[in-house]
């Protein structure tokens, strides 16, 4: 009879195809908990005193990033302020503004929604009605870190947190391998690096969890989630990676944790040899890091004018 790996309770909620363990429910919100605070410790990625932005979408990954860190936040080790971006997208938003409101007043945390209206003067469905020549998710990812950085200024935040998982995570490196973007690739990691002293580390504590995990994670620990789907999201090159991936786990349940750990070890070669050597500038309109004298969220708003 399969039975819990940890206790013996015979109520098992997983069987981790990459390992073969079982584990009941308690068991596995524990094992959890303990695999993210300990990713936190070991790869150093907040320290004491520090203010943690969770970028809180109301989504399944973000849920669980801001119940976890709220452990650290009960210990008085971090302060913690999630922030949720409306981006104006109407019939799908709201829903998830109110779960994100939801999961802070559980938890006690501090909330502050900010609107592509408010910072950018434009929603996303006006963005797209208006211009229809890029993609919205072109639009919707310049603003939301252009956004995010922004409040975390305002905040006095040490540190951005996002809910990026082990699938994500494998998809964009597997997405920049494949068309050859080799200058992306060197951004890509746990933790964003930047000698500009004006910039906000951001980190990604669930880079290792699985999103299947993720998924799991927010059912049994009973907490309000966001479950729709973006409806610009579309068929996407990501979308096409993240089916391929889906798929050859199926044979092969490792090999997400391979790309990562494979992409991990060549990364420090990678930024060595393909970084970019000039200075990183700053954008004359916001004095945020930017190759160019304009950075790209401030060149979109500029185009409006
Ligand atoms: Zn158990
Ligand atoms: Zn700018």
């Amino acid at each position: 009879m399969d039975v819990c790996h940890k206790c013996g309770n015979p109520q098992i909620i997983i069987k981790r195809k990459q390992s073969g363990q079982m584990l009941c429910q308690e068991c596995f919100i524990k094992s959890i908990q303990e695999k993210v605070l300990k990713d936190i410790r070991k790869q150093n990625l907040v320290s004491k005193g520090d203010k943690v932005l969770v970028a809180l979408s109301g989504g399944k990954d973000s849920v669980m990033l801001l119940d976890i860190l709220n452990n650290l936040r009960k210990r008085r080790i971090i302060d913690l302020v999630a922030v949720t971006i409306d981006e104006g997208i109407c019939g799908y938003r709201e829903d998830g503004v109110n779960i994100a409101a939801q999961n802070t007043e559980l938890l006690g945390v501090k909330h502050r929604i900010v609107s592509f209206k408010d910072y950018v003067d434009h929603t996303l469905d006006e963005i797209m009605a208006d211009t229809g020549d890029r993609n919205a998710c072109t639009y919707c990812g310049v603003f939301r870190r252009w956004i995010l950085n922004q409040v975390a200024k305002e905040e006095g935040a040490s540190r951005i947190a996002t809910g990026h998982n082990l699938d994500d995570e494998a998809q964009s490196i597997l997405m920049n391998y494949l068309e050859g973007n080799i200058q992306n690739l060197t951004r890509i990691g746990v933790r964003s690096e930047s000698s500009y002293e004006g910039f906000t580390v951001k980190i990604k504590p669930l880079r290792e969890i699985p999103e299947k995990e993720t998924a799991l994670y927010v059912v049994a620990r009973d907490l309000p989630v966001h479950l729709a789907g973006c409806p610009y999201a579309g068929d996407s090159f990501r979308a096409k990676v993240r089916d391929f991936l889906k798929e050859i786990s199926l044979d092969h349940p490792t090999i997400m944790y391979s790309t990562l750990r494979g992409f991990d070890k060549i990364k420090p070669v990678l930024k060595r040899e393909f970084s970019k050597k000039s200075p990183m500038g700053i954008c004359e309109d916001c004095g945020e890091p930017s190759a160019s004298k304009i950075c790209k969220a401030c060149s979109f708003r500029r185009s409006w004018d």
